[in-house]
């Protein structure tokens, strides 16, 4: 602890001043986070410093394995957290982030290794289709750590489908209000890979003008079949 009591000291010794204003602002305006980001908890991804984002920037959600229990399966922080940024605070992009070298993906891999940890356990059968598509649909001469990469990988367009089972989210989805975005970090490199709905696979971030997203807002819906919107009038 005594590293975390010299950091406390510090930021209010050496940081905070700088940045006074903008917190003085932030606790009288309250935030308006541009996004909100569903991370893993691993110490060694951190979503401000990524993005480089500041006080107010970021609405962020962190769990082990950055899962997102589909609707009603589980009542809990993470359909909270989605809720209120999406119904209170506006924010019009949603990115969950998946990484390298992730824990929870090793767990999900090699379920023994769960044996005391009942919790997570039953907490990563929101990633068991991840674990299912890489077992079943990719080469099955891939080494330990490929495969691994892989069902993160997997796993992060998984929790996008269970993203959109979210009442808030899909409503917002249909006026073209959110855009969904699935993140790939690589620890060991910084590099952050983008999920390509379109294309169905991860990407290198280029020119920031054409960011690939994983599912765009498909504006006004027109579901309704035309004898059903006349027998309504
Ligand atoms: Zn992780």
């Amino acid at each position: 602890m005594g590293d975390l009591l010299k950091g406390i000291s510090s930021f209010r010794g050496a940081v905070f001043p700088d940045h006074s204003a903008l917190y003085r602002r932030l606790a009288h305006e309250g935030q308006s986070p541009q996004a909100l980001m569903i991370s893993c908890a691993d110490s060694r991804v951190m979503p401000e410093t990524i993005t480089q984002s500041g006080p107010g920037e970021l609405f962020v959600c962190r769990n082990a394995g950055n899962i997102v229990p589909p609707f009603q399966t589980m009542n809990g922080g993470v359909s909270s957290a989605i809720e209120y940024a999406v119904v209170a605070l506006g924010v019009r992009d949603i990115i969950i982030c998946g990484h390298s070298d992730c824990g929870a993906m090793k767990g999900l891999c090699h379920p023994d290794l769960l044996g005391k940890m009942p919790n997570v356990a039953a907490w990563l059968k929101h990633s068991h289709a991840a674990h299912s598509i890489v077992c079943e649909a990719y080469p099955p001469n891939m080494n330990e750590k490929e495969k691994i990469r892989a069902v993160a990988m997997e796993n992060v367009v998984v929790q996008l489908d269970h993203l959109r089972t979210h009442p808030s989210v899909a409503a917002k989805l249909a006026k073209s209000e959110v855009t969904l975005h699935g993140w790939f970090f690589d620890i060991e490199t910084g590099d952050v890979l983008v999920y390509d709905g379109a294309a169905a696979r991860f990407t290198e971030i280029g020119d920031h003008q054409n960011l690939p997203v994983a599912v765009k807002g498909r504006g006004v819906p027109h579901v309704i079949p035309a004898t059903a919107q006349i027998a309504a009038e």
